[in-house]
Parts: C-alpha cells; structure tokens; sequence
C-alpha cells in the first residue's frame, strides 16, 4: 500500500532557523505522511545520515553554521552517490543552481519554499502519492 511505502521513507531535513524547518517540516508530513528528522547544521547532517540508513531523502539548507550544506552534500554524496539531496537556498543568484548541480545537489528549491514546487520536485525524487 502506498502509505506503507510513504512511512519506509524517512527525511533528513538540515536547517538551521526554526520558522524554514517547520514550514518543510509541515509541507512534508502532512502532505506525504513522511517521517522527518532535523539537524540544524552540516555536520549534525553528516552524522545523521551515517547513522540512519533508512534516510531516503536529504532536505538541505546551504547556509547553516558550523558546515554548510554545500559541504555537508559532498561527504554525504561520498558515502552514498545515490542518495538524492535537495538545496533549500535564499541565494536566488543567477547561475546559482548550476553551481549547485556542480557540487552534487539533485534539485534545488530557493526561499521563500512554495509548497506546491517543494511536494512537486519531492514527488518527482521518491515518488509518493500526495
Ligand atoms: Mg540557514
């Protein structure tokens, strides 16, 4: 059943301001009945993934202290290749998603996060049922 393949999936969703996490956090469980885990920077995000195989998606913030996301997708793309990682970013430069692409990132999202493109480009990875 399709909600029981919703539950199999748990996301890693790294941000750092309380408002962003609970908006995604929100957008995501209620809208796929995902389970979510937050970290509130890069290296809280590094270990998390190590720790949690059942991770399927990966919800990533750029600026955060202590290691940012671009970093923080690097060495979690070098332990899994195939884990898909989303930038949530409010650098809304041009050639910005290029350069994000370049370091790994599968999809890229700016702020403030519209639901509809947010559950759009989640379906599109995991692909849920809303
Ligand atoms: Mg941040």
């Amino acid at each position: 059943m399709q909600q029981d393949e919703d539950r199999n999936n748990l996301i890693l969703i790294a941000e750092d301001e309380d408002t962003n996490f609970f908006v995604l956090d929100l957008f995501i469980r209620k809208s796929f009945n995902l389970k979510t885990i937050r970290v509130v920077n890069g290296v809280e995000a590094v270990e998390t993934f190590k720790n949690h195989p059942e991770i399927t998606l990966v919800l990533m913030d750029i600026k955060m202290p202590v290691m940012d996301g671009i970093e923080a997708t690097r060495r979690i793309k070098a332990i899994n290749p195939d884990i898909p990682v989303i930038a949530i970013t409010a650098y809304a430069l041009a050639g910005d998603e290029q350069k994000l692409r370049k370091a790994g990132f599968d999809e890229y999202i700016s702020k403030p996060v519209q639901k509809r493109e947010l559950l759009r480009k989640v379906n599109n990875i995991l692909g849920l049922s809303e």
